[in-house]
């Protein structure tokens, strides 16, 4: 079985927690490697900035790197007007390279409008995966309302006229079903995995390299908001309840913040600065940007608890690389991580937005070394049910479903 998986607005190569890289990319090349381990050839196709290229990334394990619309980096908002040219260039690669598919896996909404068309054409059943929806309240009133509401149209679209949905949650699952009313056996629901070797306990030997990086001394407790900076994952929130830990009741502890803003939210990263140093933490604070995958694996070992203010997440990956680090989670309870987080057991959920309750949650973890411990136990437990392996032996599983249901049509 030869299938191409699609990203159109981001490469699977790219660093997560820079620009539009976060846990779809992640997700894509770490399912798409165990695929090809299940002896499932995969062609990762994206758009690229410059000119076309394509990657042997492992065996049975191809980028192709397509050319569509201008040159350079096109804004995600933009990149509509380019879907058309990309899906020409995966016509090409299919005709003029002899590259056929048995199966196209799109993902984001970007991916799936540039290449149904072309499954249709070549009669080839289209699978979407969405990782966010337009139809999420807070991506409604923060963003442009004429992309959303085009983006929304070719989301029930794609609902409605691909073969499969596979669904990376039961928040996203939900949200589809509330927009989409037909998706009966059409839609499953695979959780993302976790690389468990790599986000290890055994990795907080790299305590004092990391401190001294940081700037932090030996047993000042440190508190991580991983990801993209921006208002929806609300690290706002985690600087305020430091302030309040810190200021208000006088306990020791830094937050680390890690990854970039996106292209977007600049103005918010800015004010997040301002605002520690106006909270009497600009020195508690520590802005670190985006670092590798073995370096947030240290950090993540290292760390006291990892706060997930997020306002809402359609899976929330770095609540279980955290987990699987064997460092508790800090979560606001109403952001829908259902599979990623489990109270009392990868860590605690807090009902509110309040910047008290969430000092208050915080407090408990550092002061309570009992509790501390038992949950990095289970936390590294629950993690250990979820891996990129089952996430792909899944996947393969629908593939042939949708395959042979395609066939039993023609
Ligand atoms: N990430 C990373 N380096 C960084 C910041 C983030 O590798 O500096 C990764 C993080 O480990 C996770 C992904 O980016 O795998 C973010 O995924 P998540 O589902 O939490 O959020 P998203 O960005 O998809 O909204």
């Amino acid at each position: 079985m030869r299938i191409a998986m699609v990203t159109m607005h981001s490469s699977p190569l790219e660093k997560p927690g820079t620009r539009d890289a976060g846990g779809m990319n992640v997700a894509v090349l770490s399912i798409a490697r165990e695929l090809a381990r299940l002896g499932i050839e995969v062609d990762l196709i994206t758009r690229s900035n410059g000119a076309a290229s394509r990657i042997q990334i492992a065996d049975g394990l191809v980028l192709h790197e397509l050319r569509a619309g201008a040159y350079g980096v096109i804004p995600k908002e933009e990149l509509y007007l380019a879907t058309e040219e990309f899906g020409s260039a995966v016509r090409n690669l299919i005709t003029q390279a002899g590259r056929g598919y048995d199966l196209i896996h799109s993902h984001y909404w970007l991916s799936g409008v540039a290449t149904l068309p072309i499954a249709r054409e070549f009669g080839i059943p289209h699978i979407q995966t969405f990782h966010t929806l337009a139809a999420l309240k807070e991506l409604k009133s923060a963003a442009d309302p004429s992309l959303v509401g085009r983006r929304h149209r070719a989301e029930l679209e794609l609902a409605a006229a691909s073969d499969g949905i596979v669904a990376v949650s039961l928040a996203e699952a939900g949200t589809l079903e509330g927009i989409q009313r037909s998706l009966e056996n059409r839609i499953w629901i695979v959780p993302h995995g976790v690389d468990a070797e790599l986000f290890n306990p055994a990795r907080a030997e790299s305590s004092g390299e990391v401190r001294a990086e940081l700037g932090i001394a030996e047993a000042e407790p440190i508190l991580l908001a991983v990801g993209r900076v921006q208002a929806h994952k609300g690290q706002d929130l985690a600087v305020r309840a430091l302030s309040q830990l810190v200021v208000g009741s006088g306990v020791e502890a830094t937050l680390a913040v890690v990854g970039e803003p996106t292209p977007e939210s600049e103005g918010y990263y800015w004010d997040l600065v301002d605002l520690a140093a106006e909270l009497d933490v600009g020195q508690k604070v520590k802005f670190v940007g985006a670092v590798s995958r073995e370096r947030l694996a240290d950090y993540f070992a290292v760390a006291s608890a990892t706060l997930l203010p997020s306002k809402s997440e359609t899976f929330g990956l770095v609540a279980l690389e955290s987990a699987a680090s064997g460092t508790p989670v800090i979560a606001f309870k109403g952001s829908g991580m259902l599979e990623s987080v489990s109270e009392g057991e990868s860590g605690m959920l807090v009902d509110s937005r309040e910047p008290r309750d969430w000092a208050k949650a915080i407090a408990k973890l550092l002061g309570d070394a009992e509790l501390a411990a038992a949950l990095r136990k289970s936390a590294r437990d629950f993690a250990s049910r979820y891996s990129w392996v089952q996430a792909a032996s899944s996947l393969s599983e629908i593939y042939s479903t949708v395959l042979s249901r395609s066939q039993a049509v023609t």
